[in-house]
């Protein structure tokens, strides 16, 4: 079994080293600082968060809001461990949304145990969060998670954010000439094609059966374009050896950029389906984009 990441933060080196020691089965970060712990959470997968109250620059109950406003790492279960007794910081840790609360001086076993506890439920969390959030042909973000992924980058980062809109051509030709297992199978393949050329930090999503989309920020628009170019191009190149016929398929795609009148993502999510559209009416097999 994997070991399971915890991320202690706690702005006393003192306690920080007694529950390195404790907790010494499993591997341990921790940080003094709740801006650190804010960064450690983007950058390393953690498991679970004892996290202190009253600390300096930015407390815990302000580090629990920030994790619990973020799709990315709304589930890491947070655990305050703290010295506040007072039954208006119980009710505020729960309220916003930590999953257990324990008091210091706290009892060794016993944080140990509901250490433990929260760990077991969050490997069943992580289990279901997969399966609700992953298509499981293709292996990539499904509509429900693209458009909480999308709808999330689309408030913090939209100035240079783009659409992409991208469905098979004529794919119930490919259906109904070679079979529904070979249209999974171009599916798959038109899927990982799309992953390997993704620009970085792309959401890419299977919004439905032969449609795909890509949200994505980029700072230079003909680079992007060239780029959602070369997808469509690679895709046009390749054959898929099947049943020792050589089959060939191609995609169609609206690309969107941000514009100030969108108030949320399913605008700009609409634009590019619109121009996707558009290469459909007109022959297929193109990229549109319009700003
Ligand atoms: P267009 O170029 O206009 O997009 O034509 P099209 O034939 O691709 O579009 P249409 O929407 O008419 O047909 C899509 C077909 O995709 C119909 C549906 O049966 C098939 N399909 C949807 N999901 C799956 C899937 O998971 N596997 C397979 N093999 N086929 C699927
Ligand atoms: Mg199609
Ligand atoms: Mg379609």
């Amino acid at each position: 079994m994997n070991t399971k990441t915890i991320l202690i933060v706690d702005d006393t080196v003192a306690n920080l080293d007694i529950l390195a020691e404790l907790l010494a089965e499993y591997d341990l970060i921790d940080t003094t600082s709740g801006v650190d712990a804010l960064e450690i959470v983007n950058e390393e997968k953690v498991d679970l968060i004892l996290l202190d109250i009253m600390m300096p620059e930015i407390g815990g109950f302000k580090v629990c809001e920030r994790l619990k406003s973020n799709p990315y790492t709304k589930n890491i279960p947070v655990i305050f461990l703290t010295a506040k007794t007072d039954e208006e910081s119980i009710e505020k840790a729960y309220e916003i949304g930590g999953s257990d609360y324990i008091t210091k001086p706290f009892k060794p076993k016993e944080l140990l145990a509901r250490v433990k506890m929260q760990l077991d439920l969050q490997s069943l969390i992580q289990n279901l969060e997969y399966m609700s959030s992953y298509d499981s042909m293709t292996n990539i973000y499904n509509r429900r998670k693209f458009f909480e992924l999308a709808e999330y980058r689309f408030i913090n980062a939209r100035d240079d954010l783009f659409a992409v809109m991208i469905d098979i051509d004529t794919f119930k030709n490919i259906n109904d000439t070679y079979g529904h297992d070979t249209g999974d199978e171009v599916i798959k393949t038109i899927t990982k094609i799309i992953q390997e050329m993704l620009p970085p930090k792309s959401i890419f999503g299977r919004l439905g059966g032969e449609e795909f989309a890509i949200v994505c920020n980029h700072k230079n628009q003909t680079e992007l374009l060239s780029f959602i170019e070369s997808i469509r191009k690679k895709i046009n190149e390749i054959s898929l050896d099947f049943n020792n016929k050589t089959i060939h398929f191609t995609i169609s795609i609206g690309v969107a950029k941000y514009q100030e009148e969108f108030m949320m993502i399913d605008d700009l999510l609409k634009e590019a389906d619109k121009l996707l559209y558009q290469a459909k009416e007109t022959g297929r097999n193109k990229t549109i984009f319009r700003k």
